[in-house]
């Protein structure tokens, strides 16, 4: 008999914090999508920002596979970290691909916001022939928001573009970072290791 194609979730973000919005998300693509597996791949030097502004890549990983560790279909990837010089979104699907093969359907998950600019990222005109795009867009997002570009590059392959709501994407790694900042809490915005972790780590401080 021959074997059901896999269905493989990749959940590509910063996470400086991994947050619970995260986690809803990546479980809302998996049950929507019938996803076998979703790897959370925190990125390692992405394009578009200073190392500066991001925290050490192996403390987004810890925090990445301490938030995960309890849902059997989530996995966390060092591929983008662990790769030399600038990590290009393309580059990893096209290796994704590779291993996995034509058959697998491979479902590249962000942020809606974080994919405003995408006509600028490398090679734009791929990603959706490689992969699904799911963006997870927080309560409020419509999709006439992005700009026209993005608009024309969506419709190009409308099929294999999909818009996922979720209302606990309110929660934001940058408010996040600046409760840790101004002392409040975070219980209940995090996993309790990540809050852990945070604490013991003094990061955001
Ligand atoms: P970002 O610009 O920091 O984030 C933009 C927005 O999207 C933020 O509101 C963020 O919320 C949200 N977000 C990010 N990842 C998410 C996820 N997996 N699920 C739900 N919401 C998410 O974006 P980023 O994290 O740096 O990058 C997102 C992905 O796009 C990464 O895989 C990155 O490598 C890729 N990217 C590639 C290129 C390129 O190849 N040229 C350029 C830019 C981005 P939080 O802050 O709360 O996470």
């Amino acid at each position: 008999m021959k074997e059901k194609a896999p269905r493989i979730g990749i959940m590509g973000g910063t996470f400086d914090p991994v947050h619970y919005g995260h986690l809803v998300t990546a479980e809302g693509a998996r049950c929507v999508y019938k996803l076998d597996q979703v790897f959370f791949l925190p990125t390692g030097r992405p394009p578009h920002k200073s190392m500066k502004e991001v925290s050490d890549a192996e403390h987004r990983y810890m925090m990445t596979v301490l938030a995960t560790l309890t849902n059997p279909h989530f996995e966390v990837s060092r591929l983008d970290i662990d790769r030399e010089g600038v990590s290009y979104t393309i580059d990893t699907l096209r290796i994704l691909r590779d291993f996995y093969g034509p058959e697998a359907e491979l479902f590249f998950i962000t942020g809606a916001d974080a994919i405003f600019e995408i006509t600028d990222w490398k090679d734009s005109d791929e990603y959706l022939t490689i992969a699904h795009f799911i963006a997870a867009a927080r309560p409020g997002f419509a999709l006439e928001e992005l700009p026209k570009a993005t608009q024309d590059w969506v419709d190009k392959h409308a099929d294999r573009f999909h818009v996922l709501n979720v209302p606990a994407m309110a929660i934001s790694s940058t408010e996040i970072r600046q409760r840790v900042k101004n002392g409040m809490s975070i219980r209940y915005l995090v996993p309790e290791p990540v809050e852990h972790y945070i604490r013991r780590n003094k990061l955001y401080l």
